[in-house]
């Protein structure tokens, strides 16, 4: 594994940044700090529908202040500057006037004949929002290599980042090979099936914001698979699943080196997923998967995020690893290092995980209810209850 691991991160690189339109960036990587060009507030501003005023000067509220006629509202220009004894009517999101220290609400005011009466002395600050006291300007309030979240677009979007610079994100073709397949559409024959590693690993790639082309399945015929190496168009890596394991309609590894691709690594010591072959073109890389579909989603988790990972310049590449306390016994995994499907908890007493009955590296049903997988590492000793065991999360 670790061979196979080093192999994938010497291969492949960062793709490089782009510039996109903010309002397409959301969950995208960013490839420079946003750094705000504004304070924020931008301005001294009322956080209340009130009445503006010098805190000193309404401490008898019942005496009451001259009222200015009119009202400013939130996109005025600054009202002009408080005068002595003087209240001016504003709403939420106003400039404030210079020299006002307080609103006061406008539940909490009465206006009588050019004079405004309050039903208590306000507090200095109360109900005021200070320029810059959220954000200076000049400060970062994001940063490079983070991942764009919803708020974040507000910040970007109050800084003026828009367009805005991004990592590149991977393409990816995904081919499903096999006679067998069927697509999802489609009632199955006797000896098919549908097609599902297909569409669960295009779902895969789309959680993660990676575009994908997916194909129809392709016939375990030498020509339809050679030409599926030939035409990978504009994909930054061709994912495939089937047809890479030691039987004798294995048509995909001698059809990619026939079709000019390096095969870097073919097989690895992992269960499932043993039959994995990778392999460089030029720019462009392919993962070919085993078929069976549970392989092909522990595949995807373990290599194949990865690569792509890499590419987009995430800081940290790979699905994420946590420690969790095993909740029974599990035998050793012999020579290969193996994943088992768990479901994992955080509890009081820290994160526990149990291990998933399932019928084997078909059994996608049992593989549908993990949110983890546990590493069991080779030749190691049989795991005891209690004892702490690394899980790969599979749901971030
Ligand atoms: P293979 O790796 O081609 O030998 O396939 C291994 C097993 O996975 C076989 O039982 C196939 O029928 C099954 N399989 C292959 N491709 C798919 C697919 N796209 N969806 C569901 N099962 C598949
Ligand atoms: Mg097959």
């Amino acid at each position: 594994m670790d061979e196979a691991f080093a192999i994938v991160d010497g291969a492949v690189s960062p793709l490089g940044d782009e510039t996109v339109p903010l309002g397409e960036a959301a969950g995208r990587i960013l490839a420079t700090d946003v750094v705000s060009d504004v304070d924020w507030p931008p301005f001294d501003t009322s956080a209340m529908d009130g009445y503006a005023v010098r805190a000193a000067e309404a401490r008898a509220p019942e005496a009451g202040l001259r009222e200015r006629p009119g009202l400013a509202a939130a996109g005025d220009p600054p009202p002009a500057p408080l005068e002595a004894g003087e209240a001016v009517r504003l709403m939420t999101g106003a400039p404030l006037p210079a020299g006002a220290d307080a609103v006061v609400p406008v539940e909490q005011a009465k206006s009588e004949a050019g004079r405004v009466f309050f039903e208590r002395a306000p507090e200095t600050g109360a109900h005021l929002r200070r320029r810059g006291e959220s954000v200076a300007r000049g400060t970062a309030l994001l940063r490079k290599g983070e991942r764009l979240r919803p708020a974040g677009v507000a910040l970007a979007a109050l800084a003026g980042a828009d367009p805005i610079s991004v990592r590149r994100r991977p393409r990816v073709g995904i081919v499903p090979t096999g006679n067998e397949l069927v697509s999802a559409a489609q009632a199955p024959g006797p000896g098919k099936l549908r097609d599902s590693n297909g569409p669960m690993l295009d779902a895969l790639c789309r959680a993660r914001g990676w575009p994908t082309v997916a194909r129809e399945p392709v016939a375990d015929e030498p020509a339809a698979v050679e030409r599926l190496f030939e035409h990978v168009a504009d994909a930054d890596v061709l994912v495939t699943s089937g047809g890479v394991s030691a039987g004798d309609l294995d048509l995909l590894p001698p059809a990619a080196a026939r079709a000019g691709w390096e095969i870097l690594f073919h097989r690895v010591a992992v269960r499932p997923g043993k039959p994995i072959a990778f392999a460089r073109r030029g720019r462009q890389f392919w993962f070919g998967l085993p078929g069976n579909p549970v392989s092909a989603s522990v595949c995807f988790q373990l290599f194949v995020r990865r690569a792509l990972d890499r590419m987009e310049g995430i800081d940290s590449p790979g699905a994420p690893l946590v420690l969790a306390r095993l909740s029974r016994r599990l035998r050793p995994a012999g020579p290969r290092e193996t994943y088992r499907d768990a479901r994992l908890a955080e509890e009081s007493g820290g994160r526990r995980v149990e291990p998933l009955p399932t019928a084997g590296s078909h059994d996608i049903a049992a593989h549908a209810r993990a949110n983890a997988l546990i590493r069991l590492p080779v030749d190691g000793g049989p795991l005891e209850e209690g004892s702490v065991v690394t899980c790969v999360l599979l749901e971030r």
